[in-house]
């Protein structure tokens, strides 16, 4: 086993049809997972936060065979025909409860969202690493959703890879299917919190909601949280950034991966 650390990503999702698109963007998703495959090994298993299974309370999955989860309303047929069989991994779902103990319960109720495979279907599209989710507690503090990337972070030591995937911009009442880019207000925030976490500014992070366009980007917390969680787990390791952009006009794709060496 390679003696390094295993990587952490954070990633945007916006449109679930980015399973289906070819882009500069699914191009950059595929450049970092084969880097990370080149740079390190391919991971043992993949730990995906999602802001799509956000849950009162914080959960893991420990099925052998999770279902996917068509989580998503008004897509074509060809969407919802996608596959991603992504297996899970008892060893993941273990050392997760040995890292946070009482913090997490098991739980099989959901499965593999499209928070998580419209990414990984680009990342790593043979599917044959295995996938456990954990949730997006709306009863942690952001504070205590960085701690828990801290207590997790000696998986990246076994072979796991941490993933998150939401969005730095998300305000699906303010999408704006004409606009390629972003409105003033979501490249804004989206650059501030950028420079925030290329200059390790975290407390600027926790309090986002501080900021001035807080309720237009963040307008509720579960696509902006699962960056927390993997600040936490990335502790000083540098970030290396990707698909820093914005579209629909209120959703930022702006992903983080740290860890890798910049080549
Ligand atoms: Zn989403």
């Amino acid at each position: 086993m390679n003696e390094r650390k295993m990587p952490v990503v954070f990633s945007g999702h916006g449109s679930p049809m980015l399973a289906l698109e070819q882009s500069n963007a699914t191009k950059e998703l595929k450049r970092i997972g084969d880097t990370i495959t080149a740079q390190y090994e391919k991971p043992k298993a993949i730990l995906s936060i999602s802001a799509h299974w956000y849950t009162e309370g914080l959960f893991v999955q420990s099925s052998a065979e999770p279902e996917q989860v068509y989580d998503m309303y008004g897509f074509p047929q060809e969407l919802y025909d996608f596959k991603y069989p992504a297996k899970g991994s008892a060893e993941l779902t273990e050392s997760v409860l040995n890292a946070l103990g009482s913090r997490v319960s098991v739980n099989d109720e959901w499965g593999i969202d499209h928070g998580t495979w419209t990414v990984l279907c680009h990342m790593f599209p043979e599917a044959d690493i295995p996938v456990v989710q954990l949730s997006v507690s709306s009863r942690l503090t952001s504070d205590q959703c960085l701690e828990i990337g801290r207590l997790l972070a000696p998986l990246r030591s076994e072979g796991f890879l941490i993933f998150a995937s939401g969005n730095v911009v998300h305000n699906l009442g303010r999408v704006d299917w004409s606009n390629a880019g972003g409105s003033p207000m979501a490249e804004e925030f989206n650059a501030d919190i950028t420079n925030a976490v290329i200059n390790h500014r975290y407390d600027e992070i926790l309090r986002y909601d501080k900021h001035a366009y807080a309720y237009y980007a963040v307008p509720t917390p579960e696509h902006f949280l699962p960056l927390l969680y993997i600040l936490g787990a990335a502790g000083d390791d540098k970030p290396l950034i990707f698909n820093n952009f914005c579209n629909l006009g209120a959703i930022a794709m702006t992903g983080f991966a740290f860890g890798l060496k910049d080549e």
